[in-house]
């Protein structure tokens, strides 16, 4: 067939049309999100090998054991299969005019002892080690190059001599003999073929002006460095395009929002928040109230609130939105309240109403499965303004649910909400009296990330940190359990039953099978319920059961009638019951660390000794205790290793701020923010919390530029402008809607 793509040279070609590349390898390489050329071009190596350092043959000697490794070039003299199995082994002899010396090959003798013909010319890299006085080359890398030939065109080098990329090859790449030395060579032509078709979006003048290096060499030398300087240039430059364009994206998002209306200005002395303030059991903390002191302060100006809640779990944040909702009640407005789940938004009803008793505010849940009568009463009362507080899940912006006139949205876990969703819900306010004003928004979270990170990520939201807990917690204590300490655990788990404090045993979701899940669950709940804790009162709680069984299973738990609830990961946000001190993570292992550190928050929420026991399997059980484990993310270990840090950084501290930071490190930004939600698209090379400088610096002249050219009309900007939106189409999507 031939290629249509061949004269236009096109980036958006499927890969299939690369040399060394049909459609097997295409079908693997579209798995691993590799479809067109450009998306191969921007394949980046996850490290390098440093072979920069050629030596002769006759010099090897003085290298050996050196640990460095060295690259020697030369014709192949002879080939021989020596030994029997297990202990047979090829030897190739490598020679040059100075000397000789032996490559060894204990692997795959059988392609070895026929792969190389004599007098053939290759280049070999690897440690030069010694054996009995000899030097040799133990299973080094190999290129061949072209026999005969004097000066070498260095671009035969791939595997050998210089900066060598690694490329992640994972099984199914490996199967279609994708492995590291085949993504070489492919990169290799692709880049040769496709490089000069790259369209650099960066208008010169930046260029020239912060001294980047052009894309097409940056795009190159990522992949081949000539040199360490070079490598680190190329590094460099695309590090500023990912970040640049993240920030372009927010210096848009943000003067949507500049263009949009005024908000609604509060009488923010409310003697109704006054009251609950008196009739707490509790002290507001300094943090509290200096984060209340921001949102009033919002409340009372003409600019409508835009404000992110942060807080680590168990730091009050619900008070603080409790008094802002009360604001907004006594200037004679609604207050809606999202939270993630049914169990959640239950909880924060019953919260509110026992808080708000002696109050005159009509509080409404509005959930799903609720009763079509109920439903229509709740609605009617929404509608005509005679409830105040809404408590709900997503059904608060559903079709249908209209509200008489909302003053205030609050937004609980925003992570697990869209951005389109925040802003349906402050849509709603579009039945209001005064529909011009908006109305005020405050969103939280208990991902702690630096202040300036989130700057960075939410553009277009002011930041408020509640930085401190109550006074009266005790730090939860994190202990390790393996499958074999099983009856340990159980001992512990009575102990402190048979003190009157309540336990969680916490069962992951496979999202693959939910079915299985459950079944974990169910079985585990059966055997604690008969076997091990006969005398004690169990109780299971997953997300396939109905609104109401949970809600009986939570209240039983919640009066202290149920010892031990077994659950899949349903209560892992936001809920309170502060008798339950104890926290068992079964297979704590596929939990990802904010999960982990969310679910260890549902402890230790009382004045008690809270515990947090974390099970895995004995494998890794091992290598947390006897960890010195360096961390270096590669292939099929990758998993694991990543596993023993989450648990490890589990047991070694309690931090919000440092676990987000390494859950970040773990699974990049765009899977830790969740892609989706936060409209950020996955960043490849640039680290949002080492690279804060180029994020300065792209910050800067991101927001420059939209300054100048708030819509990107200018020609200088026409590369620009295409750049961004193919990269980021989705995200783009998103500002229209806001
Ligand atoms: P989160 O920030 O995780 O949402 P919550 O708002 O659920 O935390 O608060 C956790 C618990 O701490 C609740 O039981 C709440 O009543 C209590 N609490 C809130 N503020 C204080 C305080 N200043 N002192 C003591 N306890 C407090
Ligand atoms: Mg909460």
């Amino acid at each position: 067939m031939q290629n249509p793509h061949a004269e236009s040279k096109s980036l958006e070609s499927p890969i299939q049309f690369i040399k060394g590349i049909g459609p097997r390898r295409a079908g693997v390489l579209s798995e691993h999100g590799i479809r067109t050329v450009r998306d191969l071009l921007y394949y980046f190596p996850y490290g390098y090998i440093d072979m920069q350092s050629v030596e002769q043959i006759g010099n090897l000697k003085g290298v050996a054991d050196s640990g460095k490794w060295i690259t020697a070039i030369g014709k192949i003299h002879r080939v021989d299969l020596v030994g029997r199995p297990p202990r047979q082994r090829v030897i190739l002899m490598l020679s040059d005019e100075t000397g000789m010396v032996p490559l060894i090959f204990f692997r795959s003798v059988n392609y070895f002892k026929k792969a190389f013909a004599v007098g053939e010319s290759i280049a070999v890299s690897g440690k030069v080690t010694r054996f009995r006085g000899r030097t040799q080359f133990i299973h080094p890398s190999i290129d061949r190059i072209s026999v005969g030939e004097e000066e070498t065109d260095s671009k035969e080098f791939i595997n050998t001599r210089g900066i060598i990329p690694k490329y992640g090859s994972s099984g199914d790449l490996k199967d279609v003999n994708l492995h590291v030395k085949g993504l070489r060579r492919i990169m290799r032509g692709t880049l040769d073929e496709f490089c000069d078709a790259l369209e650099d979006p960066l208008p010169e003048e930046l260029k020239s002006r912060l001294n980047l290096l052009g894309l097409q060499d940056a795009i190159s030398q990522i992949h081949f460095p000539d040199s360490e300087k070079m490598l680190d240039q190329a590094r460099n430059r695309l590090k500023f395009d990912e970040l640049f364009s993240l920030q372009l994206l927010l210096a848009l998002r943000r003067q949507s929002v500049r263009e949009e209306r005024n908000g609604i200005v509060f009488d923010v002395h409310s003697t109704f928040a006054r009251k609950l303030v008196d009739s707490l059991p509790f002290d507001l903390t300094r943090a509290q109230k200096k984060v209340i002191k921001d949102i009033t302060d919002d409340m009372k100006s003409a600019k409508p609130m835009n404000r992110l809640l942060q807080g680590d779990v168990g730091s009050g944040k619900t008070i603080v939105a409790l008094i802002a909702m009360l604001i907004a009640v006594e200037n004679g407005y609604q207050a809606a309240f999202m939270a993630p789940t049914e169990i959640l938004a239950e909880q924060h009803y019953h919260t509110f109403a026992t808080l708000l008793k002696d109050l005159p505010v009509n509080i409404r849940l509005i959930i799903g499965g609720q009763g079509s009568k109920l439903r229509e009463d709740i609605l009617d009362d929404v509608s005509r303004g005679s409830s105040s507080i809404i408590v709900g899940t997503h059904a608060l912006i559903q079709e249908g649910v209209s509200y008489a006139n909302l003053g205030l949205t609050v937004i609980d876990e925003q992570h697990r909400f869209g951005v389109a969703q925040r802003l349906a819900l402050r849509e709603k306010a579009i039945g209001n009296k005064e529909p011009s004003l908006f109305p005020h928004m405050l969103v939280m979270t208990a991902t702690p990330i630096p202040r300036t990170l989130s700057l960075t990520l939410y553009g277009d939201l002011d930041v408020s940190i509640i930085d401190e807990l109550p006074s009266d917690r005790k730090p939860i204590q994190s202990v390790l359990f393996t499958e074999s300490q099983k009856s340990s655990l159980y001992r512990f788990i009575r102990t402190q039953a048979s003190e009157g404090r309540q336990a969680y045993v916490v069962y992951p979701l496979i999202e693959e099978s939910e079915k299985l899940d459950l079944k974990a669950a169910t079985e585990s709940y059966e055997l604690l319920r008969k076997d091990i804790f006969p005398d004690l009162q169990v109780g299971l709680l997953h997300g396939r059961m109905s609104g109401n069984e949970k809600e009986s299973v939570m209240a039983r738990f919640n009066a202290g009638e149920i010892n031990i609830l077994v659950a899949t990961t349903v209560i892992e946000v936001g809920i309170d019951v502060s008798n339950a001190t104890v926290m068992v993570i079964q297979h704590a292992e596929r939990f990802g660390l904010s999960q982990l550190h969310q679910l260890r928050g549902r402890v230790g929420r009382g004045s008690q000794q809270s515990y947090c026991l974390l099970v895995v399997p004995d494998w890794l059980g091992r290598q947390v205790k006897g960890s010195k484990t360096m961390f270096m993310y590669q292939d099929e270990e990758l998993e694991k290793q990543k596993a023993v840090r989450r648990i490890s950084t589990m047991l070694s501290t309690s931090d919000g701020f440092k676990i987000a930071e390494i859950d970040l490190d773990l699974r990049g930004p765009g899977e830790f923010f969740g892609t989706r939600q936060s409209g950020i698209p996955e960043l490849q090379i640039a680290n949002l919390i080492t690279d804060g400088e180029v994020l300065t610096l792209a910050r800067r002249e991101a927001f420059e530029i939209i300054r100048l050219d708030p819509h990107l009309r200018s020609p200088v900007h026409q590369p620009l402008r295409k750049y961004f939106t193919q990269r980021w189409m989705h995200a783009l999507a998103l500002i229209q809607v806001g």
